[in-house]
Parts: structure tokens; C-alpha cells; sequence
């Protein structure tokens, strides 16, 4: 896409210089096959730059956060994963029993996005969502466990 800055103009633009490690963690998330942690960054920064530490990477990516290069979300493991915003939108079901996560398409919160800029006049960044629950497999499961603690609680 030809019409879009680059991330090296967008950084530019916004005052910032495209430093060799600014560069190297971009290039590291883009590459990613799949959402990656700061700790994973970190590994793979440090094998060309082995005296980087982590909170440069954390600094960095705050503020690729900021220009919205990336994006971050919580899939429920205790730390965020990163993403490149401009790679397809979309985001995820994490099942909290099993940890499993889906994505789904971003079509689907466009309606809350549009309501919440009618009713509040407000402009969310819908970037990247995960919304806990439970997944097929575990509903079943998990239902079974309601009925039983409901057949104690009717016996007590
Ligand atoms: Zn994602
Ligand atoms: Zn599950």
C-alpha cells in the first residue's frame, strides 16, 4: 500500500528517530508469525545487541504503542503480547478454563465502536480485543459444575 507512511516516516513525522534498535523491534514483531512478548523481543534483540535490556524494549514498545504501530493485548497469560496494528484487524475469545483463544473478525465490534461515538461522543481505539469466557468444549463441562454446586446448595 503505497498510499500508507511508512513506519520509518510515520516515526519521523511524529519526531522521533528510527534508531537501529527502534528498527530491530519493529522489525521483530512484523516478522513474528504469531503475537510476541516483550521477553521474546528481548531474547531476540539481544542476540545482535547483547547489552540492551529489557526495559529499553518496554520503553520502545511504548511508544510504537503510542504512534499505534502496535498493538497489545492481554490474552490472559499474565503479560501482553505485541502485534503490528496495521497487519489485519482482528481480535480473540480466550477460553478461561482450557487457555485456548479464537480469533474473530473485527466486523463485529464496529457497531459498539460506532454506538459509543454516537451516545459518548467517544472515539475508542477498538485495536485489539480479548474477551474471556468459555470456549465450546468447556461450556459443557463447566455447566455440569453450576448444576452441582446449585443440587448442594438446595440440600444445605
Ligand atoms: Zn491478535
Ligand atoms: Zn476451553
Amino acid at each position: 500500500m503505497a498510499t500508507h507512511p511508512t513506519i520509518g516516516e510515520s516515526l519521523r513525522q511524529e519526531g522521533y528517530r528510527l534508531t537501529p534498535q527502534r528498527m530491530m523491534i519493529l522489525a521483530i514483531i512484523r516478522d513474528s508469525s504469531d503475537h510476541i512478548s516483550a521477553e521474546e523481543i528481548h531474547q531476540k534483540v539481544r542476540q545482535q545487541y547483547p547489552f540492551v535490556n529489557i526495559s529499553t524494549v518496554y520503553r520502545t514498545l511504548n511508544l510504537l504503542k503510542k504512534l499505534r504501530l502496535i498493538s497489545e493485548t492481554d490474552l490472559g497469560e499474565g503479560y501482553v503480547r505485541y502485534e503490528l496494528l496495521e497487519r489485519g484487524r482482528h481480535h480473540h475469545l480466550v477460553c478461561r478454563r482450557c487457555g485456548e483463544s479464537f480469533a474473530f473478525e473485527h466486523e463485529l465490534l464496529r457497531p459498539l465502536q460506532l454506538r459509543l461515538l454516537k451516545e459518548y461522543g467517544f472515539t475508542a481505539d477498538v485495536d485489539h480485543f480479548a474477551i474471556f469466557g468459555l470456549c465450546q468444549r468447556c461450556r459443557p463441562a463447566e455447566e455440569m459444575n453450576d448444576v452441582r454446586k446449585e443440587g448442594q446448595h438446595g440440600a444445605a
